[in-house]
């Protein structure tokens, strides 16, 4: 059996000139758990082009969603953003990854902590019903440079809490904290600068970080994750893995060149 299914691309958003969503057909054999990501891409010269991507939708959802990057001269990106609807995309069957709720000790609080596409993954975190059963409020936080990247901004504080089935736990349990670092928005910073000086805590009206009754996911650039490690690990939070929970795991948006 092929390790690739070809789905077909059923609908596409732009969110901006360096940003798009776009949604596919989804193989019913296709499995993964929220917060997976899977290698995902397009036949270049009769050659599969892949690239690992973060998958938005939630795992009970007929179709699957992407959130990515365009990158002008990027050897995927440069193409994909032209699909059109219609066109068909390579997605793979074995999704994987670390930004699991089941790497993670039981805890009270748990802190969703993204940048840019980084958000992906959280996307199907926070339409998942076990994670509001798990834990008793969930802070998403989203980082981007302009507000017009806040992807997903009006179906996180509109449609999801009026969800038919999720609606009354997020609504309750939910606190969404998006941040703009090179405009004038209601946040304004670094998702490190803001749990640093503790910020973002004030402005939430919500204790600071606590080991004993946190848990934490990061998803961003190289170098959100390592200050964000680094900053927990002073902590006393230690790094989970696939083989072992913990009090924090993390996941690269992207790999740097
Ligand atoms: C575990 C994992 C999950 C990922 N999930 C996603 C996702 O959900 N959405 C997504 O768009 N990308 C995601 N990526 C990045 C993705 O794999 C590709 O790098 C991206 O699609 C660009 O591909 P490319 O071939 O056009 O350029 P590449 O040659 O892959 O990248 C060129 C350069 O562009 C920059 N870049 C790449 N991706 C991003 C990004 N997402 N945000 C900001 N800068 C970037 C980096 O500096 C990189 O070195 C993920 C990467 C990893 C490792």
């Amino acid at each position: 059996m092929s390790a690739f299914n070809e789905e077909r691309v059923l609908s596409i958003h732009h969110w901006t000139d360096r940003l798009f969503t776009f949604k596919t057909t989804r193989d019913p054999s296709l499995r993964f758990s929220n917060g997976h990501f899977t290698m995902i891409g397009l036949r270049v010269n009769d050659k599969p082009l892949l690239r690992a991507y973060s998958i938005v939708s939630a795992n009970y959802e007929e179709h699957l969603e992407f959130l990515s990057i365009k990158v002008p001269d990027g050897p995927l990106t440069s193409r994909l953003q032209h699909i059109k609807v219609g066109d068909t995309v390579i997605v793979g069957r074995k999704p994987t990854g670390t930004l699991l709720i089941d790497y993670l000790l039981p805890g009270k609080r748990l802190f969703l902590l993204s940048t840019g596409t980084g958000l992906a993954p959280f996307m199907s975190i926070v339409h998942d019903p076990e994670t509001y059963e798990k834990f008793e409020q969930i802070i998403l936080v989203h980082g981007v440079r302009q507000k017009d990247e806040l992807a997903y901004h009006d179906l996180l504080v509109e449609h999801l809490p009026a969800h038919e089935i999720l609606g009354d736990m997020v609504s309750s349990q939910l606190r969404y904290y998006p941040t703009v670092t090179r405009e004038a928005y209601r946040n304004m910073g670094r998702v490190t600068d803001l749990l640093q000086t503790g910020k973002m805590f004030e402005d939430l009206g919500i204790p600071p970080l606590n080991q004993a009754e946190d848990r934490v996911m990061i998803c961003g650039s190289p170098g959100m994750l390592k200050d964000l490690k680094h900053m927990l690990e002073a902590q006393g939070f230690a790094e989970g893995n696939t083989s072992k929970p913990g009090d924090f795991v993390i996941e690269r948006a992207f790999a740097e060149q």
